[in-house]
């Protein structure tokens, strides 16, 4: 099956997900993750109407920003590393994966270089797991109000990355979790934060993310197949 076909597939999955847990189908955002893909994927991905893009790696994302031609959005959804923020600075919608605050600290450095703002998401490792990047859950609502003291980022909401990759329903305990935890902070109301984005659920589990308020499902290998 073509990338167009996988695209129109995936799309219409949203839209059942979503209608089944009465949410509006416009209310979740389809990223195409297209890490370790050519850029001829990512073409044709676009030819089929799909803008929005992730990557995890800014040594595969900086050459992708000038060899893709077409307008696309991009997001960075991948483990970042405070010395490589300048590389994509003024380049990205949307940073998934602030996890601390010197990382934090060096985006509004050089976003204020550009007199513009970084709209970021908090990643959140909520299963506990070493091995996973994010901020602990008991972390997140101090992260969040030193973020919040930032004049060039924007809080939007909150990323996880569960640690079962192919189990739906196992993944689910994570992403109402991490729904819950975005509605204390939001109780808060800390200025200048929103949480509006959750960012979770990717192509073995995107359907159960939808269900429990998913903004922003980043699914990679549903699309463009195996890596
Ligand atoms: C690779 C990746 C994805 C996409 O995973 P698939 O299982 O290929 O859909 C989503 N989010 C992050 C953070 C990733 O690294």
């Amino acid at each position: 099956m073509s990338i167009a076909n996988h695209l129109s597939l995936i799309c219409e999955r949203i839209r059942v997900a979503a209608e089944k847990a009465g949410r509006d189908p416009a209310s979740v955002r389809l990223i195409a993750v297209s890490k370790t893909r050519p850029v001829a994927d990512i073409a044709a991905a676009v030819q089929a109407g799909q803008l929005l893009f992730g990557e995890n790696y800014i040594q595969e994302l900086v050459p992708k920003l000038t060899e893709v031609q077409e307008a696309v959005h991009w997001h960075f959804i991948g483990h970042l590393q405070s010395n490589k923020v300048k590389y994509i600075a003024g380049q990205v919608a949307l940073i998934h994966s602030v996890d601390r605050i010197n990382l934090a600290t060096e985006i509004n450095r050089q976003w204020s270089q550009l007199d513009r703002i970084c709209e970021v998401l908090i990643q959140v490792n909520i299963s506990g797991e070493s091995t996973k990047s994010g901020t602990t859950e008991e972390g997140a609502v101090k992260l969040i109000r030193e973020c919040a003291l930032l004049p060039n980022i924007k809080i939007k909401g909150l990323m996880t990355m569960p640690p079962f990759f192919d189990d739906p329903e196992a993944a689910r305990p994570c992403f109402a979790e991490l729904r819950r935890l975005s509605e204390v902070i939001a109780a808060e109301n800390i200025a200048g934060v929103d949480m509006t984005e959750l960012s979770m659920g990717m192509s073995g589990d995107f359907e159960a993310a939808i269900q429990e308020g998913a903004t922003l499902v980043r699914v990679g290998t549903a699309i463009f197949g195996e890596r």
